[in-house]
């Protein structure tokens, strides 16, 4: 296999272009026209942002690369984003690969030893890449040198390489997955939070300039309040709306346009699609509510359980819908409520 250091990241998930999921689609291709350049372009994630300028500028001052970096977030949230900032903010060259990609030490070799001085070394889905892999990375992260082994058998030799100055940016949906030797070899760590509808609304505001789409304030707010507090969701659904608005109205994207899409698209007043219903419908009605495990929440609903835990879940349980017990998945009383269903928990016991 040989590594392309290609300059989009096209994941190799099977799973389909679900309209609200955050997962990157063929679809976002032109996403790459929205991505903000630096870091005042990028809207919100205060604490991290705050955090990152801070170490940037002591870097730039010192004349040395910056320290390894960790993102994580559910996807969609502009870890990549905040890869190619990183990049631009120290004058630096990106290189991105998806952590899957790499499936030998050798092919991770091949990347490391082809970087120039400084480069930022961006690894999507980094919790994916194997043990044997991995453990090329720690020499590299901490010594900026790599062993490598030439030759087979008794006749086999190690041989050190010495590395040029790099910053690997790493992004992963699950940090718990990723092992503590490589976590911990990440001098920053940031998580990403999900966004305001008012940080949605200025990110929608900004997308609808760049693609020359005419909006209105409500129009943009109900897009913003429908997006899952997520903005690749938000430049999806701009873009959707963008298509009844020009067919079915004026070309203006209004409240009233927006709705009327979004509600058509059966994506309702808070952003939860007909999946988010389902898994939660299906958990009431099957399973009295919870606690149910994911694995058969997944059977149940015929989805992948890596797509509910990576893309559904996390706004689920951020909103209070669901809950995550030892046991298994819980809805809340707060899911009963917005499907209009009844609580059995609420009834008042009669003697
Ligand atoms: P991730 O890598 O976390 O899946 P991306 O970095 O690919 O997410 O972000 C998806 C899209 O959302 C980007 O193309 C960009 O247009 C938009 N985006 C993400 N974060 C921001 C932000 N903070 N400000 C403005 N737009 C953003």
């Amino acid at each position: 296999m040989s590594i392309n250091f290609s300059d989009e990241i096209f994941p190799d998930e099977d799973s389909e272009a679900v309209l609200l999921s955050a997962n990157y689609s063929s679809e976002d291709a032109n996403e790459i026209r929205l991505r903000p350049q630096s870091l005042d372009e990028y809207v919100g994630q205060h604490k991290a942002k705050g955090n990152l300028s801070i170490f940037l500028e002591g870097a730039r001052r010192r004349g040395e690369p910056l320290d390894h970096v960790l993102l994580h977030g559910p996807p969609g949230l502009g870890k990549t984003t905040l890869a190619s900032i990183i990049a631009n903010e120290m004058g630096a060259a990106l290189r991105k690969t998806p952590g899957p990609a790499i499936e030998k030490p050798r092919d991770l070799a091949a990347l490391l030893t082809n970087l120039n001085e400084n480069d930022v070394l961006f690894i999507d889905e980094i919790h994916r890449i194997n043990r044997t892999v991995e453990e090329i990375l720690y020499p590299a992260m901490e010594d900026k040198q790599i062993d490598i082994i030439i030759g087979q058998g008794p006749s086999a030799t190690s041989i050190c390489l010495e590395l040029k100055n790099f910053t690997l940016v790493g992004a992963t949906t699950r940090a718990g997955q990723l092992s503590s030797p490589l976590r911990d070899r990440f001098g920053i760590d940031l998580k990403l939070e999900m966004y305001t509808t008012e940080e949605l609304q200025t990110i929608v505001e900004r997308s609808a300039e760049i693609l020359s789409i005419p909006v209105k304030a409500d129009g943009v707010k109900e897009i913003a309040l429908r997006s899952r507090g997520t903005p690749r969701i938000a430049n999806r659904l701009l873009r959707r709306v963008r298509d009844f608005a020009e067919v079915t109205a004026d070309g203006v994207i209004t409240y009233e346009v927006a709705d009327d899409a979004l509600t058509r698209l059966e994506i309702d007043e808070i952003g939860l699609d007909s999946i988010d219903r389902r898994l939660l419908g299906s958990i009431i009605e099957n399973y009295g509510g919870g606690p149910v495990g994911l694995e058969t929440i997944a059977a149940t609903i015929n989805e992948e359980s890596i797509t509910i835990e990576d893309v559904y879940e996390p706004f689920l349980l951020q909103q209070g819908f669901l809950t995550r017990t030892p046991r298994g998945r819980c809805v809340t009383g707060k899911a009963y409520e917005h499907l209009g269903l009844k609580n059995p928990g609420n009834e008042q016991l009669t003697f």
